[in-house]
């Protein structure tokens, strides 16, 4: 039995039309919270109408950023039904990104269930046309009101739900990634494995020049060296050289993403030669396919990446066959078009 009480909207919003989505525009009519102090713990889940947080300007999260977040997906079935991908995975990465950031961890089966209420209350807001789905973001802030480096005495843990649609305008066409040869995202050590706002305000220069010159994303290389590649934007990455499929090895600045540990798994399966390593740039001359791997994009092929003065054009700018072939794979397992054989997908009635 759920321990989280429930406060209905009076009013509910009219429903964007499916084909405007575009993503993180559009919230739904709820959302989840929970309340955080050092007497009680966490206490007081209950799913409330989607309002404006009410903070003090001196809220440590807004001069220190002690935040964590993730991002995870509820997906329509054919059936009507719906279901969520790998939440476990989720779950245990953000209380990972709480340890790093001295945030108290939270209960996986109350954030499960907390996931789980949240969808069948906003069920209507899941959509069904193709390549939709109901993205959800839990993240906690830390609240104490304090002008004062230290770990906060009080949290917030929302978990907020919007419609979408592709995140890139250009859908399953491949995109165009800039080498930032200047800024860092981050080094071993830093924050770069935890799901952290910090991380992303580091990549926000480098992002807006990228945008400017006309790419998608920017592709980051590590800290030291400054020649192997790390991950891109939100998405970790894949590149295929002659017949091994090689992605950098998870060694502490590269955020470790559930959808690269799916593709890893399947491309496993399927028998391929399957490496995580230390990827050179300088061997893009020889990479025939490339795709960037995460929730929000699924797979994203890459057609093209610029290091300087060099560019690589990657099978032409075109989708390559093996990318196409896992795209296909993993998201029928996530809309349930295909069986699962890993029980990665979750009902939200269950
Ligand atoms: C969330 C995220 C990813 C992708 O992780 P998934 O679990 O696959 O969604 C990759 N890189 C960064 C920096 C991220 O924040």
């Amino acid at each position: 039995m759920s321990g989280i009480a429930i406060e209905r909207a009076s009013a509910l919003k009219e429903k964007p039309a499916s084909g405007s989505l575009g993503f993180g525009k559009y919230f739904s009519d709820h959302m989840f919270l929970l309340d955080y102090s050092t007497d009680k713990g966490w206490y007081d889940p209950r799913i409330v109408p989607f309002q404006n947080l009410s903070l003090s300007p001196a809220a440590m999260v807004f001069h220190y950023a002690q935040e964590v977040f993730e991002g995870l997906k509820a997906y329509r079935k054919a059936d009507g039904s719906v279901q969520l991908f790998r939440p476990e995975a989720n779950i245990k990465r953000m209380n990972d990104s709480c340890e790093r950031l001295c945030i108290p961890k939270i209960d996986p089966e109350l954030f499960l269930d907390a996931l789980k209420t949240l969808v069948r209350t906003e069920i209507s807001w899941v959509p069904g046309e193709p390549d939709t789905s109901l993205y959800l973001r839990p993240f906690v802030i830390a609240t104490e009101p304090h002008v004062g480096v230290h770990a906060s005495s009080s949290y917030i843990f929302a978990i907020i739900a919007s419609p979408v649609g592709a995140y890139y305008a250009e859908g399953l066409n491949p995109v165009k990634i800039f080498v930032e040869a200047k800024d860092v995202r981050a080094v071993k050590g830093g924050t770069g494995q935890a799901k952290t706002g910090g991380n992303y305000a580091a990549t926000l220069r480098a992002g807006l020049e990228a945008e400017q010159r006309g790419f998608s994303q920017v592709l980051w290389l590590d800290g030291i060296n400054r020649k192997y590649i790390e991950e891109v934007g939100s998405m970790n990455v894949f590149f295929k050289f002659g017949d091994e499929i090689a992605t950098p090895r998870l060694q502490g600045s590269i955020l470790p993403g559930i959808t690269r540990d799916s593709c890893l798994r399947i491309l496993r399966d399927w028998g391929l030669n399957v490496t995580e390593r230390e990827i050179d740039v300088a061997e893009l001359a020889n990479c025939t396919e490339a795709w960037g791997s995460g929730t929000a994009a699924v797979i994203s092929p890459i057609g093209k990446i610029v290091y300087g003065e060099t560019r690589y054009n990657i099978n032409g700018g075109k989708i390559g066959e093996l990318t196409q072939k896992l795209y296909d794979y993993l998201t029928g397992i996530q809309w349930g078009r295909i069986e699962d054989p890993y029980g990665w997908t979750c009902s939200v009635n269950s």
